[in-house]
């Protein structure tokens, strides 16, 4: 997988925080947050401005950069689940040839 800069990781920053991102994007966005400690840094930042303003007009108490670390894992999560059930289908696909094999072979042997 291509990795993003950070010129296109900065792009992504508002549609991650206001979660637009397609599984695909979202996926790449996370692993460049893995190792650019910079990007990660300016996130918080933007996510800090965004949703501060939105809470500070609800008058919410808040604490953003829990909040910020919760969705990360939030959304790594997903993908992991997303990941695992297409693990899931792909070994029943597998399954499902193996078995028809099998079959093949118990009707060739048995004739
Ligand atoms: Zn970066």
């Amino acid at each position: 997988m291509r990795d993003l800069t950070c010129k296109q990781e900065e792009k992504l920053f508002l549609p991650f925080i206001r979660d637009t991102l397609d599984n695909r994007t979202k996926r790449q966005f996370l692993n460049h947050l893995d190792h650019c400690d910079q990007c990660l840094e300016e996130l918080s930042i933007q996510f800090l401005v965004t949703i501060g303003m939105q809470r500070l007009e609800n008058g919410d108490a808040f604490d953003l950069n829990r909040e910020l670390r919760g969705r990360i894992a939030t959304e790594r999560r997903h993908l992991h689940i997303l990941d695992s059930l297409q693990g899931a289908l792909f070994a029943a696909q597998a399954i499902t040839l193996l078995l028809s094999v099998l079959i093949f072979l118990i009707v060739v042997v048995s004739f």
